[in-house]
């Protein structure tokens, strides 16, 4: 397995998530130990996972050592990476869903342009970066309640999530 370093941006509060840097960098440590130690795969594939694996903290210096998930499909079409076939794109998805919903995790941090949805020389689909996101309705800045309200207003979020990963992904497979 292939590994990358993330180092949690430093900063006093970051204007994004209005977290200090321990927050932010415990929130992430949170969110993805939650999903590695409940990761329960429903493709057929068996991945190993949908999200960056830990393989190691450096609490200290606010450093991840992560599994590399491939580059998220922003970087791929800012970079002119060659693009793959994605197989079983529905079925990831809703596995990626699944476990999210299980954990009672969201992640704010997606839009339309790819970001954080990474694409491995497999052709594995994962969600990456959760430093704006929210544990088990557990909301931990005004920051991140704008976004709570604005992306699970009646409950939406899960829904709405996937008919986005969906839209993201077929697009990005399609365009070979
Ligand atoms: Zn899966």
């Amino acid at each position: 397995m292939e590994y990358i370093t993330k180092i949690t941006k430093n900063e006093k509060i970051n204007k994004w998530n209005g977290l200090t840097r321990e927050q932010a960098f415990t929130l992430e440590k949170d969110c993805l130990t939650i999903l590695n130690n409940n990761f329960e795969c429903i493709c057929n594939l068996k991945c190993s996972s949908h999200f960056p694996i830990i393989k190691e903290l450096i609490e200290d210096k606010f450093t991840f050592i992560l599994s590399n998930c491939g580059p998220d499909i922003k970087s791929y079409n800012k970079q002119n990476i060659e693009k793959m076939h994605i197989n079983n794109i529905n079925e990831q998805i809703d596995c990626i869903i699944h476990n999210l919903k299980k954990n009672k995790i969201i992640n704010f941090d997606l839009s339309k342009n790819g970001k954080n949805i990474c694409i491995s020389k497999e052709g594995i689909i994962s969600m990456i970066d959760f430093d704006m996101a929210v544990i088990d309705n557990n909301i931990l800045s005004t920051q991140l309640q704008k976004y709570y309200d604005k992306q699970n207003k009646n409950n939406v979020y899960y829904d709405n999530c996937r008919k986005k990963l969906m839209i993201i992904t077929k697009d990005f497979s399609n365009n070979i």
